[in-house]
């Protein structure tokens, strides 16, 4: 994984930045990226063996370390803040990406229990993580927070299904907006990104297996492909860094033009 792409933004080495779900797709390839630019970044996520493989092959861009943490569980998120703030004395930046949900049906014919999951997954985590991460950015007087949303924050989600990620998505947007506004003079800029369709392995797999649907997937992408995580990546850091210092508050949109 060695990487010779010189480095973008330097006043991010020695900073300390977070990535939850830091072990695939979009999260990997960001906590690959603030590595290589010399930060201290900690990734967070629930499987022991997923994030062990992840550090190994981070182990010579950087350095990395993992904290077992549910973003559900409000418990797990002030720990993980806690240690962080113990272990390394500061934290400068939150990419808040972790994200699973239930299962997806119909808004007809969805259980509450699928509705919940989801909601709980994508939306209160980032609030939970946001909760815990900003008395100590406040403490500090500076931190850059960026959630993860999605095209789907912006729309109705493009198939049958995806209803309770759609509005979990837009909460994001509303939740980091107001967020955003209620912390614009204290130092702190939170914003989020908006990816299209991105080749991690999950969407990988999933177009693998269901040929029909990958084609319908890759034609609502104008430039003809899906992203890549490290696309992605390149945006977090872009919001991260002072070169991004007047943005605040509104979504960045790297979609391959799906939004436009
Ligand atoms: P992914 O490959 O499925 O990775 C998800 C990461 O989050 C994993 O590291 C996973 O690790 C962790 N995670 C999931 N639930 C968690 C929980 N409750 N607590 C802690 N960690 C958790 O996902 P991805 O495709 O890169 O997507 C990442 C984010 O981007 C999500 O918020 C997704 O909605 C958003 N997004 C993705 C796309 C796309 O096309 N891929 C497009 C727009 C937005 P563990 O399972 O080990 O916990």
């Amino acid at each position: 994984m060695a990487d010779v792409t010189p480095r973008r933004y330097p006043e991010m080495k020695g900073k300390v930045a977070l990535v939850t779900g830091g072990t695939t797709g979009i999260g990997l390839a960001t906590a690959q990226a603030f590595a290589h630019e010399g930060a201290t970044v900690v990734i967070a996520s629930r499987n022991e063996k997923r994030a062990q493989q992840a550090l190994l092959g981070l182990a010579d861009v950087g350095r990395v370390s993992w904290i077992a943490c549910d973003v559900t569980s409000g418990r797990d998120v002030e720990r993980l803040i806690t240690t962080i703030s113990r272990d390394h004395g500061h934290l400068d930046y939150a990419f808040n990406n972790a994200g699973s949900g239930g299962k997806m049906s119909p808004i007809a014919s969805m259980s509450e229990e699928a509705w919940g999951k989801t909601i709980t997954g994508y939306l209160t985590s980032v609030f939970l993580c946001m909760r815990h991460q900003l008395p100590v950015m406040l403490k500090a007087g500076h931190g850059v927070i960026v959630n993860n949303s999605s095209v789907d924050g912006l729309r109705g989600y493009p198939l049958t299904g995806g209803g309770a990620y759609a509005a979990a998505k837009h909460g994001v947007l509303g939740l980091t907006r107001s967020a955003a506004l209620e912390h614009a003079k204290d130092g702190i800029r939170i914003t989020a990104i908006c990816p299209g369709w991105i080749g991690t392995p999950l969407v990988q797999n999933y177009i693998k297996k269901n040929e029909e649907i990958g084609a319908r997937i890759l034609g609502q992408e104008p430039i003809g492909r899906l992203g890549t995580p490290a696309e992605v990546a390149n945006g977090v850091l872009w919001l991260c860094s002072d070169a991004s210092s007047f943005a605040l508050g509104s979504p960045m949109i790297l979609d391959g033009g799906y939004m436009a």
